[in-house]
């Protein structure tokens, strides 16, 4: 059997992935909060873990792979957004889960197995804490309920940051009911009017970490073989999880290895924030008629672990390889590669997979290699027949984003440009369709 090596941010090093069960390998990603738009930032960790969740598939068995990416869908945020548009949460939940479903598709990212929706997993919340208050963990005060951090001496092994690093880093508010300025929110009074459950800590809503511990409870067990994000949640994000679940079930450790994903920045700038207005949608870039899976091949172009910097170059130099590549593929049937399996075994090793692709000379060989990063989702004529139907496809869906925005001289700005180029476009229950005139 292939061997995988993972980098595990616990251990600090590269380790042989052993998972506990070979025939039921458990991996759990923190996905998305499902208020707005996912950047291509956010893009990064789903096809990350798609590309190692297909690996593990792979070598176990497709059978032996449950990958749970949860959907956080009871959040502050969504609560003003909700407020600010005058309409129930789980209008902009609802939206948003498939706008992000939509995007993570056109990646190709294959959906997971199991994706738990915090909303739905309440009860199982409740349960966690009230263990958490039994085991002398967790304590009420003020409507709140708070998972007391000195009470647990292992917290802080994930990240290694001092205590007080700890405290500046998570923004904790330092509330007068807290014991200690660590303390972390496991519960929350919620006021008339916003989403609520009732408890006996009476009418609240869970804080953000304990929904992850309580889902991988339910579904995968106590303890899970990966756990997977992007690096901004180790801490406290991770930190969290990991406190609550140990405490909570006698010291079973969370997870066996912790694998995080490194940041994506727009070239030029340090990071990607609506401060700075350099922030890339999914939907935005194809809208401008890149493909999907130049997208994706673009994001598998560094290692996880690294930074990427995105940018047209870039996006370019991917769009060329897969042209090329495409010239390239053959019929299925063929078997994967060794070089690009050992790449990818190698702590995921997406640059050099890739580059790999290219030395491949039999087109069947090539189309089963690029199978396991995912790609090759098209057949080569599809490849270059859907060139200019792909540019059309985004500007209609930028025209139904603009119309949703209520900007409608965008839309008809937009409706005018492909009448210019022949597309009639025609609007119906289904959404819009388009026809050439
Ligand atoms: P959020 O919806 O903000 O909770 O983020 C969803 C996922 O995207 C998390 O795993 C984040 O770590 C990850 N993420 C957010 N921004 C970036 C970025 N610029 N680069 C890579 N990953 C990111
Ligand atoms: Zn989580």
């Amino acid at each position: 059997m292939t061997e995988i090596r993972l980098h595990d941010t616990m251990a600090r090093e590269k380790r042989v992935f052993t998972p506990a069960d070979p025939a039921r390998v458990t991996m759990y990603v923190c996905g998305p909060t499902v208020y707005n738009r996912a950047h291509i930032g956010n893009a990064r960790p789903a096809v990350v873990f798609d590309v190692l969740a297909r690996l593990l598939r792979h070598v176990y068995g497709a059978d032996s792979l449950v990958y749970a990416r949860n959907v956080t869908d009871v959040d502050d945020k969504i609560i003003e957004a909700a407020r600010a548009e005058g309409v129930d949460p789980s209008v902009i939940t609802k939206r948003y889960e498939d706008f992000y479903l939509a995007d993570m598709g056109a990646l190709g990212v294959q959906a997971p197995d199991i994706a738990p929706h915090a909303a739905s997993h309440v009860g199982q919340m409740v349960a966690m804490i009230a263990r958490l208050i039994a085991t002398g963990n967790a304590y009420e005060a003020d409507g709140h309920v708070l998972f007391h951090v000195p009470s647990d001496p292992g917290y802080g092994a994930l990240g290694r940051r001092d205590r007080d690093a700890m405290i500046a880093g998570a923004r904790v508010e330092v509330a007068g009911y807290k014991r200690d300025p660590a303390d972390f929110v496991l519960w929350k009074p919620s006021v008339d009017g916003v989403i609520g459950w009732e408890s006996s800590w009476g009418r609240g809503r869970p804080g953000w970490h304990i929904e992850c511990s309580a889902m991988i409870r339910e579904h995968l067990g106590e303890t899970i073989d990966i756990h997977g994000g992007g690096l901004d949640l180790i801490f406290p994000h991770h930190e969290n999880e990991i406190a609550q679940s140990r405490c909570a079930h006698q010291g079973a450790p969370l997870a066996r290895y912790w694998v995080h994903n490194g940041f994506l920045s727009m070239a030029g700038s340090e990071k990607m924030s609506k401060s700075l207005g350099n922030v890339v949608t999914v939907a935005d870039l194809l809208a401008e008629g890149h493909k999907g899976e130049v997208l994706r091949f673009a994001l598998l172009s560094a290692h996880y672990r690294q930074p990427l910097e995105w940018s047209d170059a870039l996006i370019a130099q991917s769009k060329a390889t897969l042209d090329r590549l495409y010239r390239a593929v053959g019929e299925a049937g063929g078997v994967a590669d060794e070089g690009v399996l050992n790449a990818l075994s190698d702590d995921l090793n997406t640059p050099l997979a890739l580059a790999r692709l290219s030395a491949i000379e039999d087109g069947a060989v090539l189309r089963a290699s690029g199978a396991l990063l995912g790609l090759f989702g098209s057949d080569a004529t599809g490849w270059f027949q859907g060139e200019g139907d792909a540019r059309i496809d985004g500007l209609v869906a930028a025209r139904t984003e603009a119309k949703r925005r209520k900007d409608f001289a965008e839309a008809d700005r937009l409706r005018a440009e492909l009448a210019a180029e022949g597309i009639v476009l025609e609007d119906g229950p289904q959404g819009t369709t388009w026809r050439r005139a």
